[in-house]
């Protein structure tokens, strides 16, 4: 029997190659780095936040209209069932207060051991240093070319990834392959990216987070986007979770308005800043502020809004306090454009979901081809949407494959 060829060594990859030998069938799994799993490494801040708490029908809300595609997948292998892998094979995974699922060691390469532990287990044959390079199939076979020679197959399933951090080597060759058999390809572009702004005043504040924040995304011609959750300020700009969730809507410039205060109303925040004033009448402006900021923000804060901030409590009177609430609930920053392709966690847009059944993950253009994981269009927020995704939608592609080669073998006979 031909193997069931397995481009690219992701999660989705691994789950799709371990799968399909599970499944009985024999099963080559090609990767064009020395390594497997580079991306997965690298996850979570290298801890793996590999699934989520949430129910499905909430899962399925994270994937920005697109995610009624995966109810399929995840009927067939949702969390339990792939911790319970995981477990099985040698890690556990415990439960953050944010709903994330982590290692118990907080090492994704904890992750990354299992998935191989469990590829071989069934047999899966991983060559690594291999480069695809076209699929073809005139008749018969699947002809897979890669730097390493031709490989024969009688299905293949390709879960190459998406376009970003292209240094782990998701570079966007799926897309090219999947065009070569006629595949349609909606454009990639990066999402989950911090922004650049042009305040230069922020590189001093990198690394400063500011937990639950308000940020309204402005652009022309555009309706204003608003989310809320914790923020960070880097070197070019900003990031954290609600500037990643926002970047999917970013078209190319815009203003950011950041309320870092949103628990306050405006009145209420000007009576609690003329209390600290009253309070604290012997001290500098900047000084008595710390209840509602982190200090390190307070003087460039109020510097940026025009104000002095080196002035004594006890001279600032209403107007004072009203224009730090401005600047508090307000603060308006110029985002240049997004970091790109090589900052993005995920690629958003892919092979497009109209021409793959998502029952099996077959394409719907050439019988025995499947795709899973980020190649596919499908992009989830952050919170370990997207490695679930990618683990069920290999699972589902690695069990359909399997059972149609062995089907097929089985009436040939
Ligand atoms: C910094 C960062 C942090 C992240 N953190 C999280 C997180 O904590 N939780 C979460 O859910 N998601 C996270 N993500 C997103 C997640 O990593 C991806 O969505 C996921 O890895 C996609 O899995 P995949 O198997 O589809 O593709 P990938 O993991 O990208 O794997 C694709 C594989 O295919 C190989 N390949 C590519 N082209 C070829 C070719 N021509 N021939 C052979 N092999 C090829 C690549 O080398 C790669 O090994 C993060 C992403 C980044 C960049």
């Amino acid at each position: 029997m031909l193997p069931i060829v397995v481009i690219g060594a992701g999660p989705a990859g691994l789950l799709a190659a371990g799968r399909a030998a599970e499944c009985g069938a024999p099963v080559r799994l090609l990767e064009k780095n020395h390594e497997p799993g580079r991306k997965l490494l690298i996850t979570g801040a290298g801890r793996c936040n590999i699934t989520s708490a949430v129910d499905r029908d909430t899962f399925i809300g994270q994937f920005f209209g697109q995610g009624r595609f995966l109810y399929p997948a995840l009927q067939t292998m949702y969390r339990e069932e792939l911790l319970d892998l995981l477990a099985r094979h040698g890690i556990r995974c415990q439960v953050d207060h944010q709903g994330k699922y982590f290692p118990v060691t907080g090492q994704a390469s904890d992750v990354l051991a299992a998935l191989l532990h469990y590829d071989q287990k069934q047999g899966v044959q991983l060559m690594t240093d291999s480069t695809v390079q076209s699929i073809q199939r005139v008749q018969g076979p699947f002809e897979i070319k890669s730097n390493q020679g031709t490989v024969l197959a009688g299905a293949v399933i390709v879960t190459t990834g998406g376009m970003t951090y292209p240094v782990t080597g998701s570079a966007g060759d799926g897309y090219r392959l999947a065009a070569q058999l006629g595949h349609s390809i909606v454009p990639p572009r990066p999402a989950l990216v911090p922004f650049v702004v042009k305040q230069t005043y922020l590189h001093e504040l990198a690394g400063l987070s500011l937990p639950d924040v308000e940020v309204r995304l402005d652009q022309p011609g555009q309706k204003p986007v608003t989310r809320r959750g914790d923020m960070l300020l880097t070197h070019k700009g900003i990031s954290g979770p609600v500037i990643l969730k926002l970047s999917r809507e970013l078209q190319s410039s815009a203003d950011v308005h950041i309320n870092l205060l949103p628990s306050f109303t405006r009145p209420e925040l000007i009576a609690a800043i003329l209390r600290e004033f009253a309070q604290n009448g012997r001290q500098h402006i900047k000084n008595c502020l710390d209840g509602f900021l982190p200090h390190r923000l307070v003087a460039p804060l109020l510097a940026a809004a025009g104000i002095e901030s080196d002035r004594m409590a006890a001279q600032a009177g209403r107007h004072i306090a009203e224009q730090i609430a401005r600047a508090m609930s307000d603060w308006t920053l110029t985002v240049t454009g997004t970091q790109g392709i090589h900052s993005a966690m995920v690629t958003a847009g892919g092979v497009s979901l109209r021409e793959i059944n998502p029952a099996s993950l077959e394409s719907r253009l050439v019988p025995g081809l499947y795709f899973a994981g980020e190649v596919l269009d499908l992009d989830g927020d952050t919170g370990g949407y997207n490695l679930q995704a990618a683990c069920s939608t290999g699972y589902l592609a690695g069990q359909s494959a399997a059972a149609a080669l062995l089907r097929h073998t089985s009436n040939d006979r």
